[in-house]
Formats: C-alpha cells, sequence, structure tokens
C-alpha cells in the first residue's frame, strides 16, 4: 500500500508504462495477450505467474481501476464489473448458496429490491428487511441459515445515515458478512472498512465517473471473499470493458475536488431550502436538523452531493415543481456534474404501495436533488424559481 494521500493516490496509482513512456496511461484495447513461450504459457495458467491471459478474466485498465478503488477504500483486493448491479449481482451469486437467508435495510437501490424479492427466491434465497431506526428487533430476525448483512448508507431517497460501526457489531456476533454498498458516499466521503464492513460495492457509473457517461461497478475488501467473486465473474463474464474502466480511472483524479464542490454546493441548498416557507422538511446528512446528524458527523468527511425535501401539496406539488425546474435536469441518474431532480413517489417508488413508501420515508411531495457542479447561485435561482411555481 502506498504512503501517498488519497488526492495524490487518485492521480498517481497507474499501470506500468509501455515502450512509448506515455505520460498518462493508454486504453488496452485486446481480448488477450500473448506468451514468450510455451512454459510461460503453462506458469501462467497453473497461476505460477501472475499476467494478463484473457480481458474477461484481467485486462490492465480494469486493473489500475481495481488497485485505486482498492486503496481509496483500504481493502486489499476487487473486481471490477461492467455495471454497479453487475457487482452486486456478482457478489451475492458468488457468496451465496441455496437456502440462505439475507438480512437487508429496507431503502435499498430498486434493482437490488427487485433481485432479491424476485430473483433470489427462484433459489429459495429470502430477504428480511430490517428497521434500521429499531435495533432491538434486530436478534429476532436472524436465522441459522442467515449469511450476509447488506445495506446502503446514505439511502436513497430518504438519506437515512446507518450507524456502520453497531452494523459490524452485529454482524460479528452473528457471523454475517457485512457489505456495504457505498455508492452516495463514495470513499473520498466514508471508508466503511475502517468501521467493520467486509466488502463494500459501488456503482462506478455515479460519482466515480461523475460526468453521466459510462456504466461501470467495482466490489473491494476481504481477500477470501473476492476470491470467490473473482472466481464467479471470470467465468461469467460481467467484465468491465477496458474503455469504461480507463474513463472512470481517469475520473477518479478529480473525485476529491469534485466531491469537495457537491458536497459544498448541496450544504447551501439545504440551508436555504429549511427556511422556505413552501418546504416541509430538508433531509441533507450534514444538517443538524437530520435525526442522524451525530452519525453521519462521525462516520462521514461531509453530507454529499445528494439532499432530499418535501414540498407542502403533495404529489401534485412535487410534480409542478419538476415541470416549472428549467435548467435542473429531470432523469434517473445521479451523481453527476449537472443537477438532477426526481420526484419518486410518481417515478422511481410509483410501484410501491403508499404504505411501503412511507416505510422507506418517501412523502407525496418528497424531491430528490442530485446537486451538481454548476454554480450554486445557477442551481438556487432554478430552485426556488420553480418553488415559487408551484
Ligand atoms: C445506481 C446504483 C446502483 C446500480 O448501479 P448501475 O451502475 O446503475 O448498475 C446500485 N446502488 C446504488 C445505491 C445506486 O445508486
Amino acid at each position: 500500500m502506498s504512503n501517498n494521500r488519497f488526492e495524490t493516490d487518485a492521480i498517481r496509482i497507474q499501470v506500468a508504462q509501455t515502450e512509448e513512456k506515455e505520460h498518462s496511461n493508454p486504453v488496452f484495447f485486446t481480448s488477450s495477450f500473448t506468451f514468450e513461450d510455451a512454459e510461460e504459457m503453462r506458469a501462467t495458467f497453473a497461476g505460477e505467474k501472475d499476467r494478463n491471459i484473457y480481458s474477461r478474466f484481467t485486462n490492465p485498465n480494469a486493473e489500475e481501476l481495481v488497485r485505486k478503488v482498492c486503496t481509496m477504500e483500504g481493502a486489499p483486493f476487487g473486481y471490477a464489473h461492467a455495471t454497479g448491479m453487475a457487482s452486486v449481482y456478482a457478489t451475492f451469486a458468488a457468496l451465496l448458496n441455496a437456502g440462505d437467508h439475507l438480512l437487508s435495510c429496507r431503502s435499498i437501490f430498486g434493482s437490488t429490491h427487485t433481485l432479491f424479492t424476485k430473483i433470489f427466491p427462484k433459489w429459495n434465497i429470502e430477504t428480511t428487511y430490517l428497521d434500521v431506526a429499531d435495533m432491538d428487533t434486530w436478534d429476532d430476525a436472524v436465522k441459522p441459515s442467515s449469511k450476509v448483512f447488506y445495506l446502503e448508507s446514505p439511502t436513497n431517497p430518504a438519506l437515512e445515515v446507518i450507524d456502520l460501526e453497531l452494523v459490524a457489531d452485529f454482524c460479528r456476533k452473528h457471523n454475517l458478512i457485512f457489505i456495504v454498498d457505498n455508492c452516495f458516499a463514495t470513499p473520498y466521503l466514508q471508508r466503511p472498512m475502517e468501521f467493520g464492513a467486509q466488502l463494500v460495492i459501488h456503482s462506478a457509473t455515479k460519482y466515480m465517473d461523475g460526468q453521466g457517461r459510462v456504466m461501470g461497478g467495482i466490489v473491494v475488501g476481504e481477500k477470501e471473499l473476492i476470491e470467490e467473486i473473482y472466481t464467479f465473474s471470470r467465468s461469467t463474464g460481467p467484465a468491465i470493458s477496458p474503455f469504461n474502466a480507463w474513463t472512470i480511472s481517469k475520473s477518479l483524479e478529480t473525485l476529491a475536488v469534485r466531491m469537495d464542490r457537491h458536497c459544498d454546493n448541496a450544504l447551501q441548498i439545504a440551508q436555504r431550502l429549511e427556511k422556505e416557507e413552501k418546504v416541509e422538511y430538508v433531509l441533507y446528512p450534514f444538517l443538524p436538523s437530520h435525526p442522524n446528524y451525530a452519525i453521519a458527523k462521525k462516520q462521514m468527511k461531509a453530507g454529499g452531493g445528494m439532499l432530499s425535501f418535501n414540498v407542502k401539496g403533495g404529489i401534485v406539488a412535487g410534480r409542478n415543481f419538476l415541470n416549472a425546474l428549467q435548467m435542473c435536469s429531470l432523469t434517473a441518474n445521479l451523481g453527476d456534474t449537472r443537477t438532477i431532480a426526481t420526484h419518486p413517489a410518481s417515478t422511481t417508488h410509483a410501484k410501491l404501495t403508499e404504505e411501503e413508501r412511507n416505510e422507506v420515508g418517501i412523502s407525496p411531495g418528497l424531491i430528490r436533488i442530485s446537486v451538481g457542479l454548476e454554480h450554486v447561485e445557477d442551481i438556487w435561482e432554478d430552485i426556488i424559481q420553480a418553488l415559487q411555481k408551484i
């Protein structure tokens, strides 16, 4: 591991130069890699020699990305996938057996929820959602077949912050593998392994690329777990493309400066929204009014780029707000240079019942903003003029 600081590693961790001595490393567009002779090929396949064989297994661009994220997260090993969901799926598919039981928090990414409720039951893998605010009920949910505890923090879109240290203690007590989807925070703001997580997953599509261009996913963590995930992944084919790995690795060079600005802009917008009469409440982890403010301060460096707020007037007011926006984008993505607004109750979470929405903190007038890197005054002017029109 390097002795450099986060920002330096993000820039200076690079694959070895080729004979051209290029300053910025190239994209390795090759499906396979050649060998000197029969002996080198034998030794490589026997695992005696560590080098690239085939890009479905490893590729220099993917390796650079993995080394960088491992260093950022303080993890020894990792593997990069084509999308965040490929990382989530490969992790579970590699680690679980038919009949295993999963524990998770209720507020998780929509496709992960679909995996748990529609796909895994095919293999008799059952999921129990825990109420994160009521730890006293957790012990009763554990079964002899319980294998994994999976969570996101901050959660989407209610931005609850879950105490990672407490969850890690619970997992040690019950011998559960503790996995965190760290997509909203990024390793710049939160390093779950320092609090006891064993695997950390990212949708690199979000803040890691940060410019809404390419898809990617990565899982990093403990050696034995990553070995299982690697074996599963190299045989089933969800590897990241060299181009996407190159793009994301380049983007990581600016992660720290981008996140600083995302967080500054988001905090300012959150503070101003709190004073608006048409806004019922604002959810942002670094606002003192946030119910988990103390936990956020303990485990996060800053509050992140995501905030949610509830406009008075329910579904209609929420939709009116989106319609009145002039600059902010209406799109399902997040973690982009561009500010993005969504109305979860009528879009991403429309299939849930009203009761299910309440359980994950989605009120009818909830607006989620992924605060971008435009000038904060331009973001604010767009939001305030739209608020005036609801
Ligand atoms: C987007 C997202 C994912 C899935 O990542 P993709 O790259 O879209 O496959 C998983 N978890 C969280 C929290 C996300 O925001």
